[in-house]
């Protein structure tokens, strides 16, 4: 199998560089191929703006979706975008890798997301109409393919927890898991969190790796988390709704999960 990790630390001699190599290791061991995105050593341009195409025109208004959407289909669309997204498509399983930077992911992969994921490749896919809302959340050109989170955090398990102070993690990384890995057809299988990382010795990265490496084993097999697909019947389109007789009563994150 193929395997893309979107790596997103400034220093390699971190835990999370540690973490990457042992990955790239324990999957080609395995008989996999891989491939790092490593964003900062790539240098990678953040802002998403005119210049992601090779045909910008200075004297026109810039229209983020519509300069994407040209820029993909005339095949005008910056090199650096073209070369992700060609790894998107090779790969059968995307790890996006990053340390837990104010609540989220660093800017650096969220630059990542903005420009890879280009209009007409990662939405503004299939028929667009009152009854067939695009090609997303379980349908998409990611298809068939799985990804995970490997993330780190500084504070602790139960500061995640369900009434945890910063919110439980499940709806920390929602946008990130549902918003940008289910909507264009990813399968999301549950991320791999290590919490309060500046109590790690070597006896505890010996804990993780062990732990990591189990993971990424179940990577072709571990069951996904149960997004529940917009085109399959749970939605009112195109209020895009949920249907009220799933989950009665019951509002956010966590209804969008098929439990029944
Ligand atoms: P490092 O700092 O590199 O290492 C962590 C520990 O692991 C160190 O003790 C190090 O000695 C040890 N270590 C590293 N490599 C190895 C190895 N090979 N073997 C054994 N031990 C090793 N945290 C939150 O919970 N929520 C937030 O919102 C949040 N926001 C942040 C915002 C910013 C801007 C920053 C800088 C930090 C934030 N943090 C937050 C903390 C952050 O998530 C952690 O600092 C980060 O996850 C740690 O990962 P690292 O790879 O940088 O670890």
């Amino acid at each position: 199998m193929n395997v893309l990790i979107v790596y997103a630390h400034p220093e390699p001699r971190s835990l999370n560089g540690s973490l990457k190599n042992f990955s790239v290791k324990h999957l080609e061991e395995a008989g996999h191929h891989v491939h790092v995105s490593d964003l900062y050593a790539m240098n990678w341009k953040v802002p998403l703006d005119a210049h992601d195409s090779t045909a910008w025109q200075a004297d026109r208004r810039f229209d983020a979706s519509l300069a994407s959407k040209q820029a993909f289909e005339t095949g005008t669309q910056s090199q650096d975008i073209a070369l992700e997204q060609e790894k998107l498509r090779w790969a059968d399983a995307v790890i996006l890798q990053f340390p837990l930077w104010w609540f989220s992911m660093p800017a650096i992969l969220k630059g990542w997301v903005e420009r890879v994921y280009a209009y007409g490749f990662a939405y503004g896919v299939g028929e667009h109409s009152d009854t067939h809302w695009g090609d997303r959340y379980g349908e998409g050109v990611m298809a068939g393919k799985r990804a995970m989170l490997l993330v780190t955090t500084g504070g602790w398990e139960s500061h995640y927890s369900p009434r945890g102070i910063n919110g439980q993690i499940e709806d920390m990384l929602f946008p990130i898991q549902h918003g940008i890995l289910y909507y264009p057809g990813f399968d999301v299988v549950p991320p791999f969190v290590v919490y309060r990382t500046g109590r790690t010795d070597e006896t505890r990265f010996s804990q993780i790796q062990e732990a990591l490496g189990q993971r990424l084993d179940q990577l072709w097999t571990a069951a996904p988390i149960a997004f529940r697909p917009q085109n399959a019947g749970a939605y009112d389109i195109p209020a895009l709704t949920l249907r009220s007789d799933l989950a009665p009563g019951d509002v956010g994150f966590g209804v969008h999960l098929a439990n029944e």
